[in-house]
């Protein structure tokens, strides 16, 4: 793929975009830049057309017609057997832990101590799977568990004292170490060490596709030899609702019991489905644009001595105010929101000094000076 090309054409093309988030506060007629997630976006027009027009029938009984094209459609395009979809990117990766640990509460997991299934999830793997989980550190520039630390965690059943570890968890990019996209090759590497050792491999995809476009490889490439992969319908590929988890016909098989369990067996949720299908046809390749606006944002902010935590490589990034600067985090955002209609989070990491923005379908190109600005002004207006 040329990616600066594709890119190029998707910056004019985005030019006349119609973002996507925006509502009029009741107010006033300001406009709001929502920029804590790229869960925000409104479904399009067309893509609410799509589920319009789509066939339904009761998923529970297996017979939505949409929901079964998309669960094989992401199959394929992950290069995997079977597909389920899910409620939500938390209960997909609830339900392919319990399905690879299978009910056996003796069961540990490996996750990584900043991924989101360690930070929130709520505890839910151990809540509702019995499920054990150890924590291990991901470098912070990189976001690789190392080799050596898994091999440390790892544990057989031989020992009483010691429950079997059985999977260990990826994310992919990486949310709270700042998008970061994790490569083919450690990818590759990581799997090889689980086969060696015997353990499955489940990659939360949330923002997979994300990491694909970044480093201009598929999906499939990126979760080739794990056993499991979720993706979100709901983030960057601008879906109201929905994440896919796919794996062998065995264990999505599993899968679907326990999402029954959990109490996510919808019925006509092919409604759902068809703006997933729409999302997954029409905003993949231009996650490309997202990335350039999170890196021009970025950019911006450096000039005005702002701090940002590390390279730019896909639609999150952290940063931190400039260094004499007295706000406290509640009250930057506060007012960054009302005088100027942008909201951010903060109160991450590093003694909670680091604000955390998420660029998605409803920032457009001008913008970005106009936040950059904002973010300034509010600093120097105090
Ligand atoms: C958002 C997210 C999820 C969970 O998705 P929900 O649909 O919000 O439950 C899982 N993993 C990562 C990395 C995420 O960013």
């Amino acid at each position: 793929m040329n990616t600066t090309r594709s890119l190029q054409v998707n910056v004019v093309q985005q030019l006349r975009r119609k973002p996507l988030c925006r509502r009029r506060t009741q107010s006033s007629s300001r406009r709001i830049i929502d920029l804590r997630s790229d869960t925000v976006t409104l479904p399009s027009p067309e893509m609410i057309k799509c589920s319009l027009n789509a066939p339904l029938g009761d998923d529970v009984m297996g017979e939505d017609p949409t929901v079964q094209k998309l669960q094989q459609c992401v199959a394929d395009m992950l290069g995997f057997e079977a597909g389920l979809f899910l409620p939500t990117g938390t209960m997909a990766n609830l339900v392919a832990l319990i399905s690879h640990c299978q009910y056996d509460r003796a069961a540990e997991v490996m996750i990584g101590a900043q991924s989101h299934i360690s930070l929130w999830e709520g505890g839910n793997a151990a809540i509702v799977g019995g499920i054990h989980t150890r924590q291990l550190p991901e470098d912070r520039e990189t976001a690789h568990i190392s080799e050596g630390d898994i091999r440390d965690i790892y544990r057989d059943d031989s020992d009483d004292h010691c429950s079997k570890t059985v999977l260990l968890c990826l994310e992919n990019t990486h949310n709270m170490l700042g998008g970061i996209a994790l490569p083919v090759d450690y990818m590759t590497n990581m799997c090889s060490i689980c086969r060696e050792l015997g353990l499955k491999l489940h990659v939360d995809g949330a923002r997979l596709a994300n990491a694909a476009v970044a480093q201009g490889v598929s999906m499939a490439m990126l979760c080739a030899g794990a056993d499991s992969v979720s993706l979100c319908l709901s983030k960057g590929l601008g879906a109201p609702l929905g994440s896919v988890l796919v794996g062998g016909t065995e264990f999505i098989r599993l899968a679907k019991r326990a999402r029954k369990r959990c109490g996510g067996g919808m019925r006509q949720a092919g409604l759902a489905a068809s703006m997933g299908l729409y999302a997954l046809e029409n905003n993949v390749e231009r996650l490309s644009v997202d990335h350039y606006f999170a890196m021009q944002l970025a950019a911006k902010l450096e000039s005005y001595g702002f701090q940002i935590s590390r390279e730019v490589e896909t639609n999150i990034f952290f940063f931190s105010l400039p260094d004499n600067t007295l706000y406290s985090q509640n009250k930057y955002c506060e007012r960054l929101e009302q005088e100027h209609g942008i909201k951010i989070t903060g109160g991450y990491s590093s003694g909670g000094k680091l604000f955390r923005v998420v660029t998605h379908l409803g920032v457009a190109i001008d913008d970005i000076d106009y936040i950059a600005e904002a973010m300034a002004k509010t600093l120097s207006n105090f």
